[in-house]
């Protein structure tokens, strides 16, 4: 369970009014329970109920059974494409140890805004269901321009596009430091991005394979494929 609150050995927790409706009404767990809580940044603890009201409720941190892990530091740059693909990218770029997650307006994105606070409670949902003690930031829709015009080149980037050099060739001789991945909307990037992008130094044109995917797919698939060559 994550909650918004400092974790140490006998700290006292109180739940907010969703919470405790859920535990105690819902899933009717009682004083003496024993849940795990996390809170994206001290690890996991076991914590035991002891007070379970219908709109409020307290536990005590017994001990720290997992340490914060960190995932490794790779941004998801993805275009927002329908409502329902955009939580399953956030969902799934969570689950796939994504450090931050940073949706995207470029020329050919639709939706020209995004409700950021839905999507970081998705990513919230999606750390809790895979047992993660991290939940990645979603940061609010920023214009194509302004972060390319705004990038650190100390982070590389994994440009996915239909290209001819596979990933294994494309980051074959590249080890660690900080990655962002760039996932376009369902029209694809523009010729003045792609030439954008191509440009840069720190930026990596990448091939998925030969058919052409949906961008969630993409953002999957890339994400699989960046962990597995240079990820944990
Ligand atoms: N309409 C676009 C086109 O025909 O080029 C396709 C865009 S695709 C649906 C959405 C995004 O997913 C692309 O911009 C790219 O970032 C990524 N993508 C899809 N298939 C890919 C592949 N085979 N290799 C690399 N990136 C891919």
């Amino acid at each position: 369970l994550y909650v918004d609150h400092p974790l140490t050995k006998g700290q006292t927790v109180s739940l907010n009014k969703e919470q405790a409706h859920y535990l105690f009404g819902v899933m009717r767990l009682t004083e003496g329970t024993v849940l795990s809580l996390f809170n994206g940044s001290d690890g996991e603890w076991d914590a035991e109920v002891v007070s379970a009201g219908k709109r409020a409720g307290e536990l005590v941190c017994a001990d720290q059974t997992k340490p914060l892990q960190l995932p490794p530091d790779i941004w998801l740059v993805f275009a927002p494409i329908k409502k329902d693909r955009t939580d399953f990218i956030v969902e799934k770029a969570t689950e796939l140890g994504a450090a931050r997650i940073v949706p995207m307006q470029t020329e050919f994105t639709n939706s020209g805004r995004i409700n950021q606070e839905r999507l970081q409670a998705h990513a919230l949902e999606a750390a809790e269901q895979c047992g993660g003690t991290y939940v990645p930031e979603v940061a609010d829709l920023v214009k194509f321009t302004r972060l390319i015009d705004d990038w650190d080149h100390s982070r590389q980037i994994m440009f996915c596009d239909e290209s001819l050099v596979g990933a294994a060739e494309a980051l074959g001789d590249v080890k660690g430091g900080p990655w962002a991945i760039f996932i376009g909307p369902e029209g694809g990037f523009s010729d003045a991005e792609r030439a954008r992008l191509n440009g840069m130094d720190c930026a990596r044109a990448v091939s998925l394979g030969p058919r052409i995917l949906r961008a969630d797919t993409a953002a999957v698939a890339a994400l699989t494929v960046w962990q597995q060559q240079l990820g944990d």
